[in-house]
């Protein structure tokens, strides 16, 4: 028989994932079974995830640089990457902006909606808690970034999921020296991680095994410790502008990949679907990055000495989806407390929710803590903000799986772009966890 593709698997397990939840919430005891019982395999799972991320990253970036033929390329690469990075970014910004002015969500909410919102999220620890982190980045210096992607210690920058663009720099680094040395030096060291790079790239695989069980397990925790319905419904007219938006963004992508990529955007799709349920599962695109990665490299066809940089990269910086969202955040919030934006508000609003998507971090909930930025730079009263946040709060889990999807996609799509314009993207060759099974059986 058949196997079923993963992605499938995949879908299955989240929508029985839905459905258990939604048993569980109406059984006395449910929600502590499932949080005591189900939570824990798909808490393991996204630790596996990200167990295998810096090795990943840093095997497969020394691969990607070792194998460059001349630096002039890489830089080249990286000039293109950060240049359509920004570009798709500003669009979303752009897109999100325009729905939320020509929809209008906030103008509907009654008084009465916005006291309970308040009352229910103002002063809860989780609001508090991003507002006061939002203050802690704020009162950093305009080149506080750069000062942050430098490492002083190369080992402590590998011991953490945060320091990403440290690793990232760091390997460049190491890298380009490996270059300079030439060939012959460098050959023992190229040999160490190329060969790791295939090591862990299966890691993937194995841990995909379990991707089904593990989603069912996310999807159940997530249904059984949702919010108040009626406080959702509440703002669904926000919640389909933030998503019709991140709809459109996924039309713009697949524009970009039938008309540069010159690859069928459904084929597309459905290469990089594993990838895209994980991280609507996840909420996290740095917990999702090996499953992109792989998908990317394996199904698509990217050279890893594009999709070695250009997605690590994508994880940290571009965030299209999370931009959209804080754009029609930021507008909606203003619209329900009648806080008038100008023209050149909204131009504040593109240049903000820029700077924070690339501030924000790859996981569940980072989008929200620099919405406090945006927000305040725009003039939004401070004494307000947690009123502000309260009104999103009980819609932001769900939005934020979706504007991961999108984070992802954005990422997977680039990097085809940039590896379509330098002549780097080939043929697919999906590998199997069990290829070489059979040797050691
Ligand atoms: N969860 C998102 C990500 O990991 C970030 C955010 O929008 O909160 O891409």
């Amino acid at each position: 028989m058949k196997k079923l593709a993963l992605h499938w698997q995949i879908l299955i397990g989240m929508l029985a994932g839905i459905l258990f939840g939604l048993v569980m919430t109406s059984i006395d005891g449910g929600a502590t079974f499932v949080g005591n019982w189900i939570k824990p395999l798909g808490t393991i799972f996204v630790k596996l995830l990200k167990l295998i991320a810096v090795p990943l990253i840093i095997a497969s970036l020394i691969k990607g640089i070792s194998d460059l033929k001349d630096i002039s390329k890489f830089r080249n690469i990286g000039l293109r990457t950060i240049g359509i990075y920004i570009g798709t970014t500003v669009i979303a910004i752009t897109l999100g902006l325009l729905l939320v002015n020509i929809v209008k969500p906030g103008n509907g909410i009654s008084e009465e909606t916005i006291t309970r919102l308040t009352e229910t999220y103002a002063n809860s620890g989780s609001v508090q808690a991003k507002i006061a982190e939002a203050t802690k980045q704020k009162s950093s210096g305009p080149l506080q970034f750069m000062e942050d992607m430098v490492p002083d210690n190369a080992i402590k920058a590998m011991g953490s999921n945060k320091s990403m663009l440290q690793v990232i720099f760091f390997t460049i680094f190491l890298g380009i020296s490996m270059l300079l040395v030439g060939e012959k030096k460098s050959k023992p060291l190229k040999k160490f991680f190329d060969s790791l790079n295939e090591v862990v790239l299966k890691m993937v695989d194995l841990i995909m095994l379990s991707a089904p069980y593990a989603v069912f397990a996310l999807l159940a925790n997530v249904v059984v410790s949702s919010n108040d319905p009626d406080l959702l419904i509440a703002l669904l007219k926000y919640a389909f502008t933030v998503i019709g938006g991140l709809l459109l963004m996924i039309v713009f992508y697949m524009i970009l990949v039938g008309v540069f990529v010159k690859k069928n955007p459904l084929w597309f799709l459905k290469q990089i679907s594993p990838a895209q349920l994980l991280a609507f599962s996840t909420s996290s695109s740095a917990a999702t990055l090996p499953v992109t990665m792989e998908r990317v490299e394996e199904h698509v066809g990217v050279d890893k000495e594009v999709s070695s940089f250009v997605l690590p990269v994508g994880a940290t910086i571009n965030m299209d989806g999370t931009s959209l969202y804080q754009a029609v955040a930021a507008v909606f919030i203003a619209q329900a407390l009648s806080f008038d934006l100008t023209f050149a508000d909204q131009l504040t609003i593109i240049l903000t929710a820029l700077l924070a998507s690339i501030g924000s971090a790859a996981v569940p909930g980072a989008g929200m803590v620099m919405l406090v930025i945006v927000l305040e730079a725009v003039g939004f009263p401070g004494d307000k903000l947690a009123i502000g946040l309260a009104l999103i709060f009980a819609v932001d889990r769900p939005l934020d799986m979706c504007r991961t999807v999108i984070n992802v996609t954005g990422d997977a799509t680039v990097s085809s772009l940039v590896a379509k314009s330098v002549g780097k993207l080939g043929d697919p060759s999906p590998k199997n966890w069990n290829d070489h099974y059979d040797e050691v059986k």
